[in-house]
């Protein structure tokens, strides 16, 4: 990508309005656009990925699986390899939620680099939630529950970004 920051700023105007309705489910209700930001922000700072390509779509990856975004319009927008990237990342919300879980293990090992790197920051910043910020509704037994699905999709891409997967690895160390 020639011009990295021009096409950033797009993909934050983009994923900001169309999060525009959308909270996270913590006790304050968080706006949703803080989540994707905080993605790119631990991959840039924290896992050295310098690729913008990869740092674009960590801001889009909840794009279409919570909001009406399709894959043409991320394609269309912002070219093929961006859109390919958060497809890989995005669950068949046509599945049951048990299913989708178990996809995620079954798929991690095989997606992309770029995908996986998503990913991981995906659920690091998903633990860190959860211990720091957890679901105003969610008991701890269903917080635990989470914690141990989400190593169990970060086991399958263990040697992908040594960094990132110690911080995972820690924030889990700090779980209730
Ligand atoms: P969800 O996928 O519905 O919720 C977790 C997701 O919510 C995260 O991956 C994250 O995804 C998003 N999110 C939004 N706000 C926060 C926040 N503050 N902290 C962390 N994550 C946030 O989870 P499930 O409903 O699948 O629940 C997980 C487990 O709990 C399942 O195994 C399920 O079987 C079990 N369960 C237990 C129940 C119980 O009462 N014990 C009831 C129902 C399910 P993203 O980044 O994509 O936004
Ligand atoms: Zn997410």
């Amino acid at each position: 990508m020639n011009e990295p920051l021009p096409v950033l700023f797009h993909a934050l105007e983009f994923a900001a309005h169309k999060h525009r309705d959308q909270r996270r489910k913590d006790v304050d209700a968080t706006p949703y656009i803080n989540h994707p930001i905080q993605l790119a922000g631990l991959l840039a700072r924290e896992g050295g990925v310098k690729d913008p390509v990869i740092l674009v779509a960590a801001i889009l990856h909840d794009t279409v699986e919570d909001t009406e975004t399709t894959a043409a319009e991320l394609e269309r927008e912002f070219g093929p390899a961006i859109a390919a990237i958060v497809m890989e990342v995005t669950d068949d919300k046509s599945l049951l939620k048990a299913e989708r879980k178990r996809l995620q293990v079954e798929h991690a090992a095989h997606i992309s680099h770029g995908a996986k790197l998503v990913k991981l920051a995906d659920k690091i910043c998903n633990v860190r939630d959860m211990n720091r910020a957890p679901p105003a509704d969610w008991n701890l037994a269903r917080r635990r529950e989470y914690f141990d699905w989400a190593r169990d999709v970060v086991d399958k891409m263990r040697g992908t970004n040594t960094r990132l997967e110690a911080l995972f690895d820690q924030e889990l160390a700090r779980r209730p």
